[in-house]
């Protein structure tokens, strides 16, 4: 409760603007992950890794936009990009000289997307992606995992949802390959597709076992099913998305977040023949329109973060450096004897309040909430912006003195809390 009213005295401006915003938006909210109790920090502006809130308050920023960020806020490439195709006109009623090149080094750094298309958002290449599975297949059911996230309308984290969009789906177990075979056996010939995300994200980071993800693949095969990989938030996690590191070729891949360079985006890939019943040049085409596919802030910054900025290079250093950062905390959680853990995979991480092996969505103790809001508002005073459930993106202009910042803040959580824990 300090920690609380110590939030609520220390930003009178964000709650100002909280207040104003509920007049005309219902909870002051349009995007449901960034409201928190009391109220959320309203964030003016960005630099670099760092963000100001109305209040005046910096911070190390450690959330990038929900990993979409990974430029951060102001990188010179992606600003020029911009700037060059502001110069040229925005709205160009056309195919533009763009498109193709960003999808030429999106099927060259992503092997198996062997062709691509664009959309403007994770959610909506998802959407397309279950399109084109059922299409291929002439099947109609498909089976998802319970914890899994694919959009604000393809959200599993609790099971059904009545925000979903209407999909026979089929509800299996994170981690547990017997619950995917039941579900096979059950619905014989009648499952177009598998969508399962190789780190369950919004839910916490839970890292799937690689025996999980290849037996995914051989079941999917031997049943003529696709299988999906939603890489919207794990492409980042090696140069060649994460499929590379588990040596899996899914049949078709979602991305999105950072490789729009910090724009709007999606895209959906994968084998040829699949993505050809897109091409309008043969008969009964599916159709996949959408105004803004290939605007072109998006096309460019895009191009210029994959091409010059996130370089294969730079992805090995970025993850290594998160692998880093979560060691050195979880020793610190480890030293104290305390029951908290970071999971993750390299850039990406989330706080745990357990020290087991999370395996599943199920595993997670929500009646425990209240040590990660204690952490979050620590964080806050101490100047490092982290999310509210204890999500922690690393971005490219993140260095030491952030770093050390991020560490500092944690050791004195333990010591200042340590008996509450
Ligand atoms: N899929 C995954 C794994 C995600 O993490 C997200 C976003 O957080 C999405 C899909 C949806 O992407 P968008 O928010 O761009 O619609």
């Amino acid at each position: 409760e300090s920690a609380r009213q110590g939030f609520i005295a220390a930003n009178p401006q964000s709650e100002r603007q909280y207040r104003q915003a509920t007049e005309v938006m219902p909870g002051g909210n349009t995007r449901s992950v960034l409201f928190y109790e009391p109220f959320p920090l309203a964030i003016a502006r960005g630099e670099g890794c760092r963000l100001w809130d109305v209040d005046g308050h910096e911070y190390a920023d450690f959330i990038a936009e929900f990993s979409a960020g990974i430029y951060g806020h102001s990188n010179p490439s992606i600003r020029a990009a911009i700037d060059k195709a502001l110069d040229d006109g925005i709205n160009l009623s056309g195919h533009n000289l763009l498109e193709a090149r960003l999808a030429q080094a999106l099927c060259e750094r992503f092997p198996s997307i062997e062709s691509v298309r664009f959309t403007n958002s994770g959610t909506e290449a998802n959407l397309m992606m279950l399109a084109a599975a059922k299409a291929f297949t002439g099947r109609q059911k498909v089976i998802v995992f319970i914890g899994g996230y694919h959009g604000g309308v393809l959200t599993f984290a609790r099971g059904p949802s009545s925000v979903n969009v209407p999909h026979e789906f089929l509800y299996a177990e994170y981690n547990d390959l017997d619950s995917v075979r039941r579900l096979f056996d059950e619905h014989r010939g009648e499952v177009a597709a598998v969508l399962v995300e190789p780190m369950q994200g919004a839910s916490g980071c839970i890292v799937a076992e690689a025996s999980f993800l290849a037996g995914l693949r051989e079941l999917t095969s031997a049943h003529d099913t696709l299988l999906l990989f939603d890489e919207v938030m794990t492409s980042r996690l090696a140069p060649a998305a994460y499929q590379s590191v588990l040596g899996i070729a899914p049949d078709m891949t979602s991305v999105g977040k950072y490789i729009g360079g910090g724009m709007s985006f999606g895209a959906f890939g994968g084998r040829k023949d699949i993505m050809s019943l897109f091409d309008p040049r043969i008969r009964n085409a599916l159709q996949h329109a959408g105004t803004f596919n290939n605007n072109v802030l998006t096309m460019a910054a895009g191009y210029a973060g994959l091409t010059s900025v996130y370089t294969p290079q730079a992805a090995v250093e970025l993850n290594a450096r998160g692998e880093r950062l979560r060691a050195t905390l979880n020793t610190r959680f480890e030293e104290a004897s305390l029951d908290i853990r970071f999971n993750g995979i390299g850039s990406l991480m989330n706080l745990q309040i357990t020290a087991r092996t999370i395996r599943s969505v199920r595993d997670i103790d929500a009646s425990r909430n209240d040590i990660k809001d204690l952490f979050f508002f620590h964080l806050i005073e101490h100047g490092v912006y982290i999310a509210r459930r204890g999500y922690v993106v690393l971005s490219l202009p993140v260095g030491s003195a952030e770093l050390e910042r991020f560490d500092g803040a944690v050791a004195s959580f333990i010591d200042r809390y340590r008996n509450l824990l």
